[in-house]
């Protein structure tokens, strides 16, 4: 049971830094575990300055070397590297592997600068490489000069940090077959990734546009389904089919040089690389190369777009096509030491199987029930195989479907489901769910941006990533290993664009990978973000603006009785106007500075200006005053945490929810009831109580079965209410609100009981009848 107060503290992180230069946080992303100033002076950066590593150890020595060469790149500052011997007094930058560290996480480091030194202390060089990159991002970004510049001096101030990284998965995936990216790209991508502390690199190598990845034992595989025709001016789904004759030149490919020479530049960034090869489906391309192993065997052309449904999937009755598998397998785990092979297991359209014969004799001799379990013999197949590579099978949630392989670590994109349910079934876990992690969708209204696959992800929606969903035990939750952003790319055709789908929303999911969960602001986020943005202008990496929608965030403060609106953005420090009389705000209507006061029902319209100009629409709701704004309310049961806005004190903020259910202002329970006790500000006489709730049965969200109304004068005692229920019918297709009422006595009352009951499962007459249901519940109104 918890207590929810209807007070959002204003972002507290902001008004403790202020908005002063002086004041300004470190600008370290992610943010640190413990950071303190030392007050001896600053340490001043020069050429006097030596670099010195512990004696011997090899790793420090190419760490030391790069980060001398970089230095002299970047800033112009040529320091000195000695070979440990007697470390100098001062004017050093030491490097230490110490057993006596007192941090014994194996990323985890010391950094300590004061006048004379900068220490980097860890137990491993993977943490000594996470202390250099705070070390850089500590350097002002005015420091970044033309390597011809003249050498100077860099002043940083005195600080102490202690750090280590919260999950040990904090990992970036890119799609090389959607569009094929060069080799010097991938490196860069590496460097990013590398500089907010990520440590994992999914590639995603293989799909049905096009074969990356040299094999030599099936070189057609490179030679023919690397290529297909050039479509880069047609919309990906909408897409023509090569003409006839036309020549497939689109593409390319890695060599088996090239995966090796990247897998080591990353490994020198303590990145391991996972190497994706899609089985059973998405893998149509292969057939325009080896049709043997389809289950038609017919020759196919590599799509130079998305055809859906995609059909063509290995054929899992054929004994050959695990044998080029396992020879594909055995030349992928020789190129790649990481643990892991990933081989996608998502999507696999099962037409062909139940139409092949050899699928259905397999599903036969091997006693499965059905196309799921044969997709669930085919990922045990391959399970077994890369176990006598020595090597971890991970896959999409898909492969919970017909039973999970032994061993398996499922990656969870459909939601976080599919990652809870393997949790609980004792398997390791990386959450990259498509609300959270999916960097192919839009940042910003897609008015303004350029054309991408849909969706709506925001840079703070990534900030407010979780990986650990809170309804798993401490036991279940040892198996989430940490989360992972995606970068589909079919709508990303050029690594500039790639660049800006990914940035700045990684460092954002670094921080929610890294850092502490309780500490973590968005407002001071964003404060530490400018200068990065800065680096990324120097040094000619896109990056997107992000989104300059405006979200209207109800405020009750307590002390002074007051309801406010508070206006927030992705923006620091925006130029934000709004109007209360339903009009759209202009660049000469009032300007935001502070929440502020309502006292009457109305309408609320905001927008960030520019230049005179409004950046994207407006943001506009009704605000609907009413005597239960600003009470106390205690919840029995917790909403689920995907629709938990505003939490219990969302029930009385005077925003009502739409028709479409997941924009916020709706409290969604999953097969559970809502129990609201709700204390009035003070006593006071109530007309009506109204409820508002949604059904919408193709999301399985029912109107509730019945809703109980109790008040009373003491809060002990409570008398029920008759409560007025509309005939509804809940199997309608159509989405609609409806309300529940009840009239109340003449008289002074100080609480309010609120039982709403779930129907619990998806009633009969629904494709999902016995399934669990869903109530939502907007507002609970006293008039
Ligand atoms: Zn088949």
């Amino acid at each position: 049971m918890t207590v929810r107060h209807l007070f959002l503290a204003f972002p507290l992180a902001l008004l403790l830094w202020g908005c002063t230069e002086k004041n300004v946080p470190p600008a370290v992303i992610p943010l640190p575990v413990q950071t303190e100033p030392v007050k001896t002076g600053d340490f001043i950066l020069s050429d006097k300055t030596i670099l010195t590593y512990s004696q011997g150890n090899e790793e420090l020595e190419r760490l030391a070397g790069h980060l001398a060469s970089e230095l002299q790149n970047q800033t112009g500052i040529a320091v000195r590297i000695a070979e440990n011997g007697g470390t100098p007094e001062k004017d050093a930058i030491q490097m230490l592997i110490s057993d006596e560290n007192s941090i014994s996480h194996p990323e985890g480091y010391h950094l300590e600068i004061d006048d004379k030194t900068i220490r980097i202390s860890a137990s491993s060089p993977a943490g000594i490489f996470y202390g250099i990159q705070t070390l850089w991002q500590l350097i002002p970004v005015e420091a970044f000069s033309k390597p011809n510049d003249k050498a100077r001096t860099v002043s940083l101030s005195g600080i102490r940090i202690s750090d280590y990284p919260r999950y040990t998965w904090r990992g970036m995936h890119l799609d090389v077959s959607r569009h094929f990216f060069p080799k010097e790209f991938v490196k860069k991508y590496i460097d990013l990734i590398a500089r907010y502390k990520m440590n994992i690199f999914h590639w995603h190598l293989t799909d049905d546009n096009g074969w990356r990845i040299e094999i030599k034992k099936y070189p057609k595989l490179t030679d023919i389904a690397a290529w297909r025709v050039d479509r880069t001016h047609q919309v990906w789904t909408e897409v023509s089919p090569p003409e006839p004759g036309e020549k497939a030149a689109y593409g390319g490919f890695y060599t088996q040089d090239d995966i090796r020479e990247i897998v080591e530049y990353a490994r020198q960034r303590y990145i391991t690389i996972i190497p994706e090869i899609e089985m059973p489906g998405h893998t149509s391309e292969v057939f325009a190369a080896y049709p043997e192993y389809s289950c038609t065997g017919q020759t196919l052309y590599v799509q130079p777009g998305t055809y859906w449904p995609n059909t063509d999937i290995f054929c899992a009755g054929k004994d050959e096509t695990f044998a080029f598998i396992e020879d594909i397998l055995t030349e992928v785990a020789a190129m790649f030491p990481g643990p892991y092979i990933h081989i996608g297991g998502d999507e696999a359209d099962k037409t062909r199987w139940k139409e092949c014969k050899l699928c259905q004799k397999r599903i036969k001799t091997e006693g499965l029930k059905n196309e799921e379990e044969l997709q669930s013999y085919f990922i045990r197949r391959a399970e077994k195989m890369l176990h006598k590579l020595g090597k971890r099978l991970i896959g999409w949630d898909e492969i919970l479907e017909g039973g999970l392989a032994p061993d398996a670590t499922v990656m969870s994109w459909r939601g976080f489901d599919g990652g809870i349910e393997a949790a609980r079934a004792g398997h390791d876990v990386v959450m990259s769910p498509v609300s959270h992690c999916y960097f192919d969708y839009y940042q910003a209204d897609p008015e303004f941006e350029p054309l991408a696959i849909g969706g709506f992800l925001t840079l703070k929606k990534v900030y407010g990533f979780d990986p650990t969903p809170p309804v798993l035990t401490a036991d279940e939750a040892k198996h989430i290993l940490g989360g992972q952003a995606n970068v589909w790319t079919e709508y990303i055709p050029t690594p500039q664009h790639a660049e800006y789908m990914a940035l700045p929303r990684m460092t954002a999911l670094a921080e929610a990978l890294w850092s502490p969960r309780d500490g973590r602001d968005f407002e001071n986020f964003l404060e530490r973000l400018q200068p990065h943005l800065a680096r990324f202008e120097k040094e000619g990496t896109n990056y997107s603006k992000g989104s300059f929608k405006v979200a209207l965030k109800p405020m009750y403060d307590t002390a002074r009785g007051e309801y406010r609106i508070a206006m927030q953005t992705e923006q620091l420090r925006p130029d934000v106007r709004y109007s209360l009389d339903g009009a759209l705000p202009g660049p000469d209507s009032e300007k935001y500075i502070k929440p502020i006061k309502i006292s009457a029902s109305t309408i609320i319209s905001a927008g960030i200006f520019s230049d005179g100009k409004i950046m994207e629409k407006a943001s506009t709701d009704s605000i609907l005053m009413h005597k239960g704004i600003g009470s106390r309310i205690t919840l029995e049961t917790q909403p689920n945490f995907r629709y938990n806005e505003g939490g219990a004190s969302a029930l009385c903020d005077g925003f009502r929810g739409s028709t479409q259910h997941r924009q916020g202002h709706w409290l969604g329970f999953y097969g559970d009831d809502l129990k609201a006790t709700i204390q009035l500000r003070k006593p006071d006489k109530v007309n009506t109580i109204r409820i508002g709730t949604l059904n919408a049965a193709r999301s399985w969200i029912f109107a509730p079965e019945k809703v109980e109304i109790s008040i009373s004068a003491d809060g002990k005692q409570f008398k029920p209410l008759q409560v007025q229920s509309p005939g509804v019918d809940v199997l309608s297709q159509k989405v609609f609100r409806v309300e529940f009422s009840a009239n109340l006595p003449d008289e002074k009352i100080s609480h309010l009981r609120v039982e709403i009951l779930n129907r619990k499962t998806c009633p009969p007459g629904h494709p999902y009848a016995g399934q669990a249901a869903w109530i939502f519940t907007d507002e609970i109104i006293f008039e």
